[in-house]
């Protein structure tokens, strides 16, 4: 039989099997010249819109289009500026953990992560520069928020573990940015491990010599309901948000959730904003003064138009498991085209959220000064929303 090179499926169930997982980027190299092609850009919608004009790069990306890292423990597929270029500022990671599977301790030089749950429960642990650490359980919709460089890990609860979305503030945090303590260990002699942990070198004798990653483990017991008397070591801020439990924003064509610095004090970098849009409304026309946007579609489908400046804008259509992206500054809006309702995920990357209408803008400018601008009579002016409309 002629030697073959390894395949991708050679490669996955290498990992399977509990070899070299030397990381996302490395488990995505190419194994042969066809794998080597990057997806094709999403076009945008065909025929475009009338009113669709110019050049914009892709803000379209299939999840499904990257490649699966798997382990015994689970999965993990990333959208990085590597895979969707545009997307410089905020980067995703899907990822799946079986119950009691470790997402092993690490930490992420470049950026902080912000998560939220899509399906099952999950345990983190985190550890601050000052010695706080927190332990925190996560359920469908719960938000989580590791500040830059904080050593955490993440465990797949019963009775079927989790799904969930976690981004990044920096598209490139991958790439020599995630440090993971097998893998630092690994590299560590062991008389400097016995020095440091107070036991012979020879207990390290059969450590993993390379990256776990992610890899299976034992379901733990329930967390006590109070800590014991005297052990409490608390973060002073919580690393968990229960998103769900938010009151939404009540909006004619929808509902939003926002979670920002306000809400969640550790989420100095990052905001959530969860937008339920009934079939027919739109998100209405708006911009962030400060913040990129990254947008992940959870269910029903959308069309989201681009406005780049200089007669630029483009027309993309999104459905569940898509992944969208809006630089800092481009007007953009989102309209259900579907018939159930659509619900996206949206973070921002910072911790204050921002946004300017249209509506509430022209509603706060003179009648005859907005009549002027588009031909309109002041009656038709007259009628437009008095103030912001965020999902009509
Ligand atoms: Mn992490
Ligand atoms: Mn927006």
């Amino acid at each position: 039989m002629p030697a073959l090179p390894v395949s991708r499926r050679g490669l996955l169930s290498a990992m399977a099997t509990g070899l070299p997982a030397t990381g996302l980027i490395a488990a995505a190299s190419p194994a042969n010249a066809a794998e080597a092609e990057a997806p094709p850009p999403e076009p945008p919608v065909a025929p475009p819109l009338a009113t669709d004009h110019g050049d914009l790069p892709s803000f379209k990306y299939h999840f499904a289009d990257s490649r699966k890292k798997e382990t015994a423990g689970g999965w993990a597929r990333e959208a990085t500026v590597a895979e969707f270029p545009a997307s410089k500022a905020l980067a995703g990671v899907n990822m799946r953990l079986h119950a009691g599977a470790y997402r092993e301790l690490h930490w992420h030089a470049l950026a902080a992560e912000w998560a939220f749950m899509l399906s099952g429960h999950a345990r983190t642990t985190v550890i601050d520069p000052d010695g706080n650490a927190e332990t925190n359980e996560f359920g469908p919709g719960d938000v989580w928020y590791f500040p830059r460089g904080y050593g955490h890990s993440i465990q797949g609860l019963g009775p079927d573990g989790c799904e969930f979305m976690l981004v990044f503030d920096d598209g490139a945090f991958s790439e020599f940015g995630t440090f993971s303590v097998t893998d630092w260990l690994a590299h560590t002699p062991p008389e400097m491990l016995a020095k440091n942990l107070g036991v012979p070198a020879a207990a390290f004798a059969k450590i993993p010599d390379r990256e776990l990653y992610i890899m299976p483990g034992t379901v733990p017991p329930p967390l006590p309901l109070e800590p014991p008397v005297g052990s409490l070591v608390s973060a002073p801020q919580t690393h968990r948000y229960p998103l769900l439990a938010q009151r939404p924003i009540e909006a004619p064509g929808g509902t939003v959730r926002i979670v920002s610095s306000k809400e969640f004090p550790v989420s100095t970098t990052m905001t959530g904003v969860l937008e339920d849009i009934n079939p027919g409304a739109v998100r209405e026309l708006h911009w962030h003064p400060h913040a990129d946007e990254w947008q992940y579609y959870v269910s029903g489908q959308g069309r989201m138009t681009v406005f780049g400046s200089s007669a630029r804008a483009r027309t993309w259509d999104y459905r569940a498991g898509d992944v969208g992206y809006v630089p800092r500054g481009y007007g953009h809006y989102i309209e259900n085209t579907g018939s159930d309702p659509l619900r996206v995920l949206v973070v921002l990357n910072s911790g204050v959220y921002g946004d300017i209408s249209i509506s509430d803008w022209l509603a706060r400018n003179p009648a005859r000064l907005v009549a002027e601008h588009f031909n309109l009579p002041l009656d038709v002016v007259a009628r437009f929303p008095k103030r912001k409309v965020i999902i009509a």
